[in-house]
């Protein structure tokens, strides 16, 4: 049983200075630092088991598909897929997104087919579907975000129609914070006859996610935001769907025979993982899924919950600074603008006294604009912060207007 307080102990990298400064990681939402046994696991696989998956009788190769299986299963039962074969394993949750605009979108739209996405979403929710837009004439429809940084759900409504074939959303904006009711979203998108897409890359390493009560037809997972290796992530889609889908890349292990003549494909999922996957990520995931569960997503919600609260109260007392899009239903993540000062100088001063926060755009320049902003400074919390590390945040957040304000 792991308290919020030996959280912490679990992470290497946290435990180090920079300069004659403790470090304060506060860019989770950029990527999540790894516990040990996620490093443990990947090394003992290419210590131990390393070999290629699904083509070996030998031994090695036996344990490392079994390895890369049974992290398929352990991700499939705590985002509650229906089954294993539901989830794909990619490189992250750009990959799955890209391959739902090639794969699905692109045989199936057609001149004056809409996309709808929302004004917040990250620039890899954005650019796949103008590309494919691009290709097939289908327009791209943004639904608007209001001022508290909230989904304009009405104007949503209003902007899903009987030419809407396809709707995006993210789960929880990287940018601010925002949690979208997704659920409900998913079913006004349903209703009008659209296939729904969730971007869940900032979600599941946060909050309870349940692929099937969210009951949208795909689910984008970033494996590096969830305390799990780079380079993996998942795409979930509805077994249904991802039969009915053409494969996306040709190769080794997505077919079940090949002759020049003719080509048939594997089974769902092997279908959607040509050539070599990431073994060994797909395996750290696996074990970063085991670290989720040891602590909990109650607890994990709980502390990020008290944190988010915490840092709001220690920002807004700074003369100075701004919150930008501190909805009600936020996840743990603090936007903020502070006058006078530039984002960037904000973050090397706050790097000098071991703070890490993200400045800029977050990928997310729509969103900015939306603010009439370029850049915001960005403090995203996880399980393992504490409120110390947000009293440093506004120390140093001082600091930076004492030189520069
Ligand atoms: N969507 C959102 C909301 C994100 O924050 C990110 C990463 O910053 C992505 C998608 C892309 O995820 P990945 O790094 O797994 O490709």
């Amino acid at each position: 049983e792991m308290t919020t307080a030996s959280i912490v102990d679990n992470f290497p990298a946290l435990r180090q200075s920079i300069g004659d400064k403790s470090l304060v990681y506060l860019d989770s939402a950029a990527t999540t630092q790894k516990p040990q046994s996620v490093i443990d696991a990947v090394t003992r696989y290419y210590e131990h088991d390393n070999a290629n998956i699904h083509r070996g009788v030998h031994t090695l190769s036996q344990r490392a598909t079994q390895s890369y299986e049974n992290a398929r299963k352990n991700i499939a039962s705590l985002l509650g897929a229906n089954r294993p074969e539901e989830v794909i394993f990619v490189r992250g949750a750009t990959e799955a997104i890209n391959m739902i605009a090639q794969a699905w979108a692109r045989p199936r739209l057609v001149e004056g087919d809409e996309i709808l996405i929302t004004e917040m979403e990250h620039h890899s929710n954005i650019v796949p579907w103008q590309i494919v837009c691009e290709q097939t004439g289908a327009i791209l429809k943004v639904a608007p975000v209001l001022d508290d940084g909230s989904l304009d759900i009405e104007a949503y409504k209003s902007l899903l129609s009987e030419d809407t074939v396809l709707v995006s959303i993210a789960h929880v904006s990287n940018a601010i914070g925002t949690i979208n009711p997704v659920q409900e979203l998913c079913a006004f998108a349903k209703e009008a006859g659209a296939t729904t897409v969730v971007d869940g890359a900032q979600a599941c390493g946060h909050l309870q996610v349940n692929f099937q009560e969210i009951d949208c037809d795909f689910y984008a997972v970033s494996g590096h935001k969830m305390f799990g290796p780079t380079g993996i992530g998942c795409l979930l889609g509805k077994y249904e769907v991802l039969q009915e889908m053409e494969p996306w890349q040709g190769g080794g292990d997505m077919i079940l025979s090949v002759s020049f003549e003719e080509t048939t494909w594997n089974d769902v999922p092997f279908k959607f993982e040509a050539g070599t996957p990431n073994i060994a990520g797909a395996i750290g995931l696996g074990a970063a899924v085991q670290f989720i569960e040891g602590i909990g997503y109650e607890t994990m919600v709980s502390h990020e919950q008290e944190l988010l609260a915490y840092g709001r109260g220690v920002l807004e007392n700074i003369e100075g600074v701004t919150l930008v899009g501190a909805s009600e239903h936020n996840a743990g993540v603090l936007s903020f603008t502070v006058e006078g000062v530039h984002p960037h100088d904000v973050g090397t001063i706050l790097d000098h006294a071991g703070v890490a926060i993200r400045t800029g755009n977050h990928c997310a320049e729509p969103l900015m604009r939306r603010f009439g902003l370029s850049a915001t400074c960005r403090a995203s919390l996880s399980v393992y912060n504490t409120t110390e590390d947000l009293d440093r945040l506004g120390l140093a957040v001082q600091e930076a207007i004492r030189i520069l304000g």
